[in-house]
């Protein structure tokens, strides 16, 4: 279990929202895709282990896609033309699907006083979509209550370059960066990124796809607030 820290940021992707099973159920469901969340769920991070395989940057996702069609039970001979229109019809607008327990976990962040904000390589969209769908916002909302929603297309750096986590640091004050943690789905981007920025890196893997990786674990938000 990792230790409390005195602050936490999170990746949005894959931490706080999942891509839309809404909209990539019935995308999928024709190639015998499954329409269920909980199978899109396991599939981005089956994804996102596939890209950790091969140490895949940012731009790279056809690892990630056909992992995804795979798990989501894709016929065999459907893998390929499954796998491009995923790849084809991929928008970040449509990461917006909200991971509940993370939701309720940052609520309870906020209810006991811990600082907390968010860092994302994004389009220039992640705050309106958190906004929107009511998981955070910066100052008070109907959401959680964040310090800071960083977006990579707004300050114009990006994972895995640590100096995206200094437009995040401005907003903790003297917390010394180890005791600040950094909650990611990704390996490379993630884990690499804010381990090089100071922070400690938290890799979330609900599904126990990272066994080998050499980095703390956790598979719920709710882990951290034990
Ligand atoms: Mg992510």
């Amino acid at each position: 279990m990792p230790a409390p820290f005195e602050a936490y940021l999170f990746d949005a992707g894959g931490v706080l929202v999942l891509p839309d099973p809404t909209v990539l159920g019935p995308l999928l469901s024709p190639y015998g895709g499954s329409v269920d969340a909980e199978h899109h769920r396991r599939a981005h991070y089956a994804g996102m282990a596939a890209k950790a395989a091969v140490e895949a940057d940012e731009r790279t996702w056809h690892h990630y896609d056909g992992a995804y069609v795979h798990h989501l039970g894709v016929d065999e001979s459907d893998h390929g033309e499954a796998a491009m229109l995923l790849g084809r019809t991929r928008s970040p607008h449509l990461w917006r699907y909200p991971i509940h327990e993370s939701v309720s976990a940052l609520s309870a962040f906020e209810a006991a006083g811990i600082p907390i904000g968010v860092v994302s390589n994004a389009s220039g969209q992640i705050e309106a979509t958190l906004t929107r769908a009511r998981i955070c916002q910066v100052g008070p909302g109907p959401g959680a209550e964040v310090l800071c929603i960083v977006d990579s297309e707004v300050v114009g750096v990006a994972k895995p370059d640590p100096l995206i986590f200094e437009f995040a640091l401005r907003h903790l004050g003297s917390i010394p960066r180890h005791r600040i943690a950094y909650i990611g789905d990704s390996m490379t981007m993630d884990v690499a990124g804010s381990r090089a920025a100071g922070l400690t890196p938290i890799l979330i893997d609900p599904f126990d796809d990272h066994a080998a990786a050499d980095v703390q674990r956790i598979a719920s938000l709710h882990d951290l607030l034990i």
